[in-house]
């Protein structure tokens, strides 16, 4: 676990948040130390997205702290800018920009945000691009991809940014079955090349081989903070039996 010289690459404290009336997260603490690979399940609606979007400031939080590699979220400006950049995320939709290839998606934001010159960029997403195993798409536009294609080069455009962390929100959800494990093996490979990770997802296969430990939400709480075979074998809450009778 964490240590006091080296800090939670992800911490989230006493953290609140309202849609309105409607508290979707409560008093949420987790802290994932440099290289972990969490798991976030839960039911539909317990808060897993919002807690996503919180960590990368895509939403506001009403109270507590949130940090990434021991520096307190800022609120908004540069700061905000250059933190959001730390942390990578992979949505159910690809978000590819339709009229670029995908090596020009993949450059986009390290050219725009971290002000690359265009052969650096190109050489880096290419590498990229190998990585995730779609290097012999670089030139084609998204619509010629598959689905699996398609999210292995959002994965590659995330990393481009060369973040500390990855957050995954369901990036399997929106892919035909023979796409799933494609993207799954990507991920995989990130975990073991010691990326800290976040990753919602309803695939237990993948929680059970790769995560290092699954963080179960029911109603914007965190019910259980466990090891996969823990959580798997030995679900302490009846929310947590009931949700896992219900997906085995
Ligand atoms: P999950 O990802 O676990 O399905 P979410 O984080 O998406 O859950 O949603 C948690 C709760 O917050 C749900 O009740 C949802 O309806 C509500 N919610 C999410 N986004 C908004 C929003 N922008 N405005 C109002 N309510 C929202
Ligand atoms: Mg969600």
């Amino acid at each position: 676990m964490s240590t006091p010289t080296s800090p939670a690459m992800i911490k989230a404290a006493g953290v609140n948040k309202f849609f309105g009336d409607l508290h979707v997260l409560k008093d949420i603490n987790l802290e994932v130390p440099r290289g972990q690979v969490v798991v976030v399940l839960g039911p539909s609606g317990s808060g897993k997205s919002t807690l996503c979007r919180a960590i990368n400031r895509l939403e506001p939080i009403n109270s507590g702290e949130i940090s990434v590699d021991g520096q307190p979220l800022p609120a908004e400006g540069k700061a905000l800018a250059a933190l959001r950049a730390e942390v990578g995320m992979v949505f159910q939709s690809f978000n590819l920009f339709a009229h670029k290839t995908i090596v020009e998606n993949v450059m986009l934001a390290p050219v725009k945000v971290r002000k690359l010159g265009q052969d650096e960029a190109r050489r880096t997403a290419m590498e990229l691009l190998e990585r995730v195993g779609i290097a012999n798409q670089a030139q084609k536009y998204p619509a010629q991809l598959s689905g699996g294609q398609q999210q292995r080069a959002a994965i590659a455009r995330a990393l481009a940014m060369k973040p500390k962390v990855m957050l995954f929100d369901e990036p399997t959800s929106a892919l035909d079955p023979e796409m799933v494990q494609e993207v799954l093996d990507t991920m995989t490979g990130l975990a073991k090349d010691g990326m800290t990770m976040l990753v919602v997802t309803h695939e237990m296969g993948f929680a059970r081989r790769a995560a290092n430990r699954v963080v179960f939400m029911s109603d914007g709480e965190i019910v259980e903070d466990a090891s996969p075979d823990e959580f798997f074998t030995k679900p302490k809450s009846d929310r947590a039996k009931d949700f896992l009778g219900k997906i085995l």
